[in-house]
């Protein structure tokens, strides 16, 4: 499948996990997802296509630079489709979330946050998630693949400046299309997000081993994280005070002294506001960051099986 139809929710879709998918996909991209109708109708799904410069949906019409961007609907029914671009215009957030099949209780998380914060629109900050993570050491556990919000470039984009960042294309452009999740989970405690990603990918890990071994590496994988653009993926394991690690798998920013240091050390640690790196037992280089965030967020490999 092209990058706009991402495996997730494409399998999800399939499972029924998901009533609807809605895709975005930019005018030049128009003749290849038309191409793809056969594929969407040799599995029983009906599509509808959306022209977001003619008519943008409710949220899009301020909040991002949508008008260059087409809407691609898939559904098992119409109807289905019909409902959730009426929800869309009527910029309903629990409609919209029950019709995409996320969880109840993340769409009202979600809807929740949008009440609090209109001006903010569907901007839900990555960086506010981070800054509320569990850091008890049995909190680790919940750091499983299929709950890494990173990939969900959602919630770093509210203007048509960042889209023009280098790093949300590096994201965009690799981390997007192997996420392990279609939505911002209420929690990384969330049971029903959880059991949701893990259904879906224990299909593709059947259905598509080199993708599942992908998206593994990129979402299991420990994370020095600084803010929405500024983050590093790193080849190893870790803890909340510590990673080690034996390589970079995804950096959002490859010339900055810190990624120079990254790129010479085995080890990171974090005490209070102070995060050192370390080539063997020797610091190479430290810096002070915000301590309302866990700067190492220590994904594994292991499956949200473990809750
Ligand atoms: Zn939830």
């Amino acid at each position: 499948m092209p990058y706009y139809v991402k495996t997730f929710e494409w399998h999800a879709l399939l499972l029924n996990l998901k009533p609807v998918v809605f895709l975005e996909y930019g005018p030049g991209e128009e003749k290849s997802v038309k191409a793809l109708a056969p594929v969407y109708a040799a599995h029983g799904l009906k599509y509808a296509y959306w022209n977001m410069r003619a008519e943008p949906l409710a949220r899009y019409k301020d909040t991002r630079n949508r008008r260059s961007f087409c809407g691609l609907f898939l559904s098992r029914k119409t109807e289905l489709i019909d409902r959730l671009i009426a929800a869309y215009q009527n910029d309903d957030t629990l409609r919209i979330g029950r019709l995409l099949g996320y969880p109840a209780c993340c769409t009202e998380y979600m809807a929740g946050k949008l009440a609090r914060d209109p001006e903010v629109g569907l901007c839900v900050s990555n960086n506010a998630m981070a800054a509320g993570l569990p850091v008890s050491p049995g909190a680790i556990k919940l750091y499983s693949p299929e709950m890494n919000f990173l990939s969900h470039y959602d919630g770093r984009i509210s203007g048509r400046e960042l889209l023009k960042l280098p790093a949300f294309a590096r994201i965009f452009s690799k981390l997007f299309p192997f996420t392990l999740t279609d939505h911002l989970p209420c929690s990384l405690s969330c049971r029903k997000s959880a059991a949701r990603g893990r259904l879906v990918s224990a299909v593709i890990k059947k259905a598509d081993p080199g993708w599942h071994s992908e998206a593994l590496d990129l979402n299991g994988s420990p994370v020095l994280y600084l803010d929405n653009f500024r983050f590093y993926i790193l080849k190893g394991t870790g803890t909340f005070g510590e990673i080690k690690f034996s390589g970079i798998r995804f950096a959002t920013e490859t010339s900055s002294r810190l990624h120079l240091a990254l790129k010479r050390a085995g080890k990171i640690r974090r005490l209070g506001r102070r995060i050192a790196l370390f080539s063997g037992n020797t610091e190479i280089f430290s810096f002070n960051h915000e301590e309302k965030r866990p700067a190492l967020l220590p994904f594994s490999r292991e499956s949200a099986g473990a809750l």
